[in-house]
């Protein structure tokens, strides 16, 4: 088997990414795009001893778990891997997956998965969208997303994910950029001024951000845009954020306002949230609102509790549970998320949120130790996590064991260092009383999970 060979195979599998899986002549293929049920011509693209990457050519017999895609580019983009797959299935993969996860590298046997939640429209949730702004050879300014894994724009201004007013408003930049002769940024040689249009939209106030990111300090017939932009209903902030650097990150430092304020408004459940360009926000609130909902539900909180949420962004969840308890600590790494947390304390006059900025891993520990200095143990009825893919640091980990909260509340965006996480924790005195997947990030392969470890030895 070698390289650009071509055979017929039929899908068995979906790997963890996404792709279909499927064998010939003993050997293990991953092929994109294909699923389930499939039968498809393939063509090898890269070959290992025993598998290898192979490229659907063409569908022979399609999957009865195939859906219509809305989207003409899913193939291409590389953001939702598995709009093609019905959504029930996809709510059964993903169930299934954390369920793996928490098997294999869990080492767990009973567990208590309880229903993944998805949303009634698994379409348009995302509240915020970033748009490259390019070339295309003949010239012509086109604006749309990055073809899988390259830097290649592909035109397209009706995301299946965005909200439909991102296309009004890419319309309206494009045809000012078209009309007064402004340039799109060119990544190969640093020239040329928009580089992405940045668009946030405010699902319970329906007020609209748009930023545009330049490569320059000004934008010239400000006023032309700003008079287009303002007309449509909704509008709350328009302003450029300067980044004349050569990279890949979206954003720079400097942002201006070009008109109305610098932040729009939304909220998670009952707290309101001020939203700037640069500022982190869950991109799917309706279900972020769910999982956090699960999260206090799990927490199980009367108002007598102390609770530390470690990882805790912008207070998203510490201000959630605060309103239940009597004290929470917030920690968290990023400055600016610190200080976006304690600002949205004060917004909605919560008081018994503290918020210290620094690595949970290390913050944590050193409070334990500092009180054990003191004569005291560190406290806390609960403990939640909410940390990126890369899961807890074990150090951690060992000062919760430490600390013994009644209840941990465990929030995770991959299953697989959850169960390895969870493993630490369960081989210490706690159990898996609760575990449940949450589809925020539906036509792609992520899951939030939410799972709730009781301790065993109450009142040891
Ligand atoms: N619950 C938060 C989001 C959590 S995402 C919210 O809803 O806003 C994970 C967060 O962990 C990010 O904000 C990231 O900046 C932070 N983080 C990453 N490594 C960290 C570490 N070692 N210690 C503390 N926070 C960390």
């Amino acid at each position: 088997m070698k390289k650009n060979d071509e055979f017929i195979i039929d899908i068995e599998d979906m790997s963890v990414d996404g792709a279909g899986i499927g064998k010939y002549e003993g050997m293990t293929f991953f092929v994109k795009d294909a699923l389930i049920g499939d039968r498809v011509r393939v063509r090898v693209v890269k070959m290992k001893k025993t598998w290898g990457y192979a490229r659907m050519m063409e569908l022979l017999i399609p999957s009865p778990d195939r859906a219509e895609p809305p989207c003409p580019y899913h193939r291409q983009c590389g953001g939702c891997q598995i709009q093609a797959l019905s959504y029930e299935k996809q709510l059964a993969f993903k169930q299934q997956k954390v369920e793996n996860n928490l098997r294999r590298i869990g080492g767990f046997d009973e567990i208590p998965m309880e229903p993944i939640v998805g949303m009634e429209n698994p379409f348009h949730y995302r509240n915020k969208s970033q748009y490259p702004v390019g070339t295309d050879k003949n010239g012509t300014i086109i604006t749309g997303f990055y073809a899988g894994r390259t830097h290649q724009i592909i035109p397209n201004r009706d995301c299946a994910l965005g909200v439909p007013v991102n296309r009004e408003i890419l319309d309206i930049v494009i045809s000012y950029m078209e009309r007064y002769h402004v340039s799109a940024y060119d990544e190969t040689t640093g020239q040329g001024l928009v580089r992405h249009v940045l668009i946030r939209y405010g699902f319970r106030t329906d007020e609209i951000m748009v930023c545009l990111i330049i490569n320059g300090t000004n934008l010239p017939h400000e006023k032309e845009l700003i008079r287009e932009l303002c007309a449509l209903p909704g509008m709350t902030s328009v302003s450029v954020n300067v980044n004349m650097n050569q990279t890949n990150v979206i954003l720079g430092t400097e942002t201006r306002l070009l008109w109305g304020q610098l932040f729009i408004t939304d909220y998670i459940g009952n707290v309101k949230y001020q939203i700037s360009p640069v500022s982190f926000f869950q991109v799917n609130p309706v279900q972020t609102e769910v999982l956090y909902g699960l999260a206090l539900e799990y927490a199980d909180l009367h108002g007598t509790e102390t609770v530390w949420d470690l990882y805790c962004g912008i207070g998203t969840i510490s201000l959630f549970l605060a309103r239940r308890a009597r004290q929470v600590y917030g920690v968290e790494i990023v400055p600016r998320a610190v200080e976006d947390a304690r600002r949205n304390a004060a917004l909605n006059g919560i008081e018994n949120a503290a918020f210290i900025e620094g690595k949970a891993e290390k913050e944590l520990p050193e409070f334990y130790e500092k009180e054990a200095q003191a004569g005291r143990q560190a406290y806390a009825d609960v403990i939640v996590v909410d940390p990126p893919r890369k899961g807890c640091d074990e150090r951690l980990l060992r000062t919760i064991l430490q600390m013994a909260p009644e209840r941990i509340v465990y929030v995770s965006c991959d299953p697989a260092t959850l169960a390895r996480d969870l493993k630490v924790l369960c081989e210490g005195e706690y159990r898996i009383e609760r575990v449940r997947a949450v589809d925020n990030f539906c036509q792609t392969i992520h899951v939030e999970t939410v799972c709730l470890l009781s301790r065993e030895n109450k009142g040891l």
